[in-house]
Order: structure tokens, then sequence, then C-alpha cells
């Protein structure tokens, strides 16, 4: 499936439409969800055209993935997260539930944070 530039972290991205920065590199910027779930809910994208993990993983270049994995470390660092502990996870397609087309880690903390998945269905 061809990436679309319409998502809105593309928009994002363009600065069509604003958001709460915490951080920013040369692959990747970090901004605060719109909607958070928990105390810190941060979301990490990578600032190239990536609809998921997956492309991200096959396509990046290494320079690209090293500067983004540093950047998820350095906003959960800045966050003040890493004593009390948080979660990082990325949601890829329909059953990975992935609303947004373009990948981003989330970084949940602030909180205890319970069970990775809710449902009991297995
Ligand atoms: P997904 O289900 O794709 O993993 O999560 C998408 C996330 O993006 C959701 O947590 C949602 O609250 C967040 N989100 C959607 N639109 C916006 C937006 O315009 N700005 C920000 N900062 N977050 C957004």
């Amino acid at each position: 499936m061809a990436y679309d530039n319409n998502n809105i972290f593309a928009k994002i991205l363009r600065g069509e439409i604003p958001c709460d920065k915490v951080y920013e590199s040369d692959h990747a910027l970090a901004f605060k969800d719109i909607n958070p779930q928990a105390p810190v809910h941060c979301l990490v994208i990578p600032k190239g055209a990536y609809e998921s993990f997956d492309d991200f993983s096959a396509n990046a270049t290494d320079a690209e993935m090293a500067d983004y994995i540093r950047a998820i470390g350095v906003v959960a660092r800045e966050a003040g997260v890493v004593e009390s502990g948080y979660r990082i996870l990325s949601n890829i397609g329909k059953d990975g539930h992935q609303e947004v087309p373009h990948l981003h880690v989330h970084i949940f903390g602030g909180r205890p944070l319970g069970w990775m998945i809710k449902s009991q269905e297995k």
C-alpha cells in the first residue's frame, strides 16, 4: 500500500497542524498525544514517510533507524519515567489497531500500566 501523504502525522511534519513538541532530531519528531492514556503519553515518529514499523524496519536507512531508536530513549528519559518504568508500543495494521498510517511509537508512563492487553480473548 502506498504511503498516504495526507495522514495527520504527515501534516504535523509539514507544519500544517500544530503539535505539542517534546523533542526533535535529524530523523525523528516527538510530541504529546492529543488524547493521553497515561500521565506521560508521547508519540515518537520518524520524519521519513514510513507507514508502519514493518515499512520502517524493511526500508529505513541505518542512520534513520539509529536516530529513531535513540530518540525514543531520549524522550522517555526527558519525561522522567525511566526509574518508575514505562511502556513503548507501536500498533501495526488492522489487527494491531493502527489508526494513523505513519509509524509512531507510543511512550506511556507516570502510573502503573497494568497488563499489556486488556482483552482476555486469545
Ligand atoms: P494508533 O492507534 O494509530 O496507534 O494511535 C494514534 C494516536 O494518535 C492516538 O493515541 C491518538 O490520540 C493520536 N492522535 C491522533 N490525532 C492526533 C493529532 O492530531 N495530534 C496528536 N498529538 N495526536 C494525535
